[in-house]
């Protein structure tokens, strides 16, 4: 539980930390705890009252447990590139900053696996096992950057998951600081442990279960052959029907990724990627498997677009051809960030049939409060990147984006989707948890994180819109908390 005097115990704790760690592990001056104040989603701001840089296990869990000891809140960061706020810090809390555990400390070819310290960056992975002619699938656009510790936290996604599956799906093993400052490990180099899936609870949870100190990725042969292909339509409704008919053929891409109108034109006037004249939607669909396979499937994937309606296919013809088709769609966002001063990135999912239904909801929403919305999606996944265009020096329109922003997430739970696709809830999304879960729903989750992390300190106020005390039984709750009116614990 979180007192009202952690704050005071937070700088306290700076002491212990440099007697332990060292100076170099501990920030306390106010100008650098400021860069600490906010992940990828800068709209949510908080300085730290510490920053710890720990460099092994042990020093995670004298961290974890100096906080245990004095009831101060903690929060994990890997490379704070995290879009839902998850990495935001507490004012009265220590960040515990896992930059410096960079060490890939086994690649296992034999067992197709590598054990990696948190704070390694995602394409270090890949890196680190080409040599040997594998790779660490899961993909997020931020892989050059994002740690696999934040992976794992938001079982992160990216392109090519429509195929190789989220983070959860290539992640067997975790060494972890629990909330109560012990070192366990759960699963391992093998494929299935017996007893609870605890990887799996692990895997997605924010932040909200204790700190991922190893972690043991699954690594896969690299494909044989990789073919691009971009298809040009006159609307998404056309693409997104091209989209369907390829899955429903029983062809799986390792990606398929459309951009609308919008997009496209941010992504031309930014990068000049040359996609098709006059095109409302281009697809790209990116195959990859035994060549002779490859090859029949990309015959398939062409005629599926030809049938709804695409007027212009290119397909690569090499790595420079394919980096080309992919230029456009790399550079959306940024490429958006110069037609607008500001934008949300919203993050929702349906199932792939809904995605033209939803997509019209959208454009409806986007006539309506007069804001213009830019779609760059991972279509066959049917995960959702709608961008929200305002300017904040316009009175009134940065509650308007925020306004049309939510309604999307409303049309993807209409749709039968998700609030969030890869992106998480952190502090962004939790007012948006109870229009898809019950009370109950809510619950329960809090009995799974209370197990974990009974004293609440172990990134509190994210994911949950109404925080349970642990301890405290489910069911409806009537006023203030005991604990809270004692002066003894803060609801965030
Ligand atoms: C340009 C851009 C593109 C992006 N593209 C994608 C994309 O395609 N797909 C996608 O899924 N995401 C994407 N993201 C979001 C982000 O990169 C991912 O969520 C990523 O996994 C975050 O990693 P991080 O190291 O930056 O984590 P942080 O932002 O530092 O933290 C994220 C969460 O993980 C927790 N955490 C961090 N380390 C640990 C640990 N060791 N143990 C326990 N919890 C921990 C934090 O407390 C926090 O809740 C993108 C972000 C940007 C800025």
């Amino acid at each position: 539980m979180v007192t009202e005097k952690a704050g005071l115990a937070a700088s306290g704790l700076a002491g212990r930390f440099r007697r332990s760690l060292g100076d170099r592990a501990v920030i306390s001056e106010p100008e650098q705890l400021r860069t600490y104040a906010c992940d990828g989603l800068t709209a949510h701001r908080s300085t730290p009252g510490l920053v710890v840089l720990p460099e092994t296990t042990e020093a995670v869990q004298e961290v974890v447990r100096g906080c245990v000891e004095a009831g101060v809140p903690y929060v994990a960061r890997g490379a704070g590139t995290g879009l839902s706020g998850g990495a935001l810090p507490h004012s009265d809390g220590v960040l515990v900053v896992t930059s410096r555990m960079r060490r890939i400390l086994e690649i296992d070819i034999a067992n197709q696996r590598a054990v990696v310290e948190p704070g390694v960056v995602n394409l270090d992975v890949t890196r680190a096992a080409a040599p040997d002619g594998y790779y660490y699938a899961p993909d997020p656009s931020s892989q050059q950057v994002c740690s696999i510790g934040g992976n794992v936290a938001e079982n992160s996604g990216g392109a090519h998951c429509l195929k190789y599956g989220f983070t959860t799906h290539h992640v067997l093993g975790l060494e972890l600081v629990t909330p109560d400052g012990e070192v366990v490990t759960l699963g391992g180099k093998a494929p299935d442990a017996a007893g609870y899936d605890l990887v799996g609870a692990f895997v997605g949870s924010e932040g909200t279960l204790g700190i991922a100190t190893k972690v043991v990725v699954r690594l896969l042969r690299a494909p044989e052959a990789v073919r691009t292909l971009l298809a040009g339509f006159a609307s998404t409704d056309d693409a997104g029907a091209a989209t369907s008919a390829i899955i429903a053929a029983g062809v799986l891409p390792a990606a398929i990724e459309m951009m609308d109108e919008l997009a496209i034109a941010a992504a031309e006037e930014c990068v000049q990627c040359g996609y098709p004249d006059g095109a409302d939607a281009v697809l790209i669909v990116e195959l990859d498997g035994p060549a002779a396979d490859i090859e029949l499937q990309l015959a398939e994937v062409e005629r599926h677009c030809q049938d709804n309606g695409a007027f212009e296919i290119r397909i690569a013809e090499d790595d420079a051809e394919r980096a080309e088709i992919w230029k456009g769609r790399r550079s959306a966002f940024a490429a958006v960030g110069r037609i607008s001063p500001d934008y949300i990135v919203q993050d929702g999912v349906v199932p792939r049939t809904a995605l033209p239904a939803v997509l019209r909801d959208i454009a409806e929403l986007s006539f309506r409060s007069g804001l213009r919305i830019a779609n760059v999606f991972h279509a066959g996944d049917g995960n959702l990147h709608p961008l929200v265009l305002y300017d904040a020096s316009r009175p009134g329109e940065e509650e308007r984006a925020e306004e049309v922003s939510a309604a999307i997430l409303d049309a993807c739970l209409a749709h039968g989707g998700s609030i969030t696709g890869e992106h998480g809830v952190g502090v962004d999304k939790v007012r948006h948890m109870p229009r898809m879960f019950t009370a109950a729903d809510l619950d329960t989750m809090q009995l799974l994180r209370c197990a974990f992390d009974p004293r609440g300190l172990c990134n509190p106020g994210k994911i949950f819109p109404t925080p349970r005390l642990c301890g405290e039984v489910p069911g409806k709750r009537t006023g203030v908390h005991p604990l809270q009116e004692a002066g003894l614990a803060e609801a965030f």
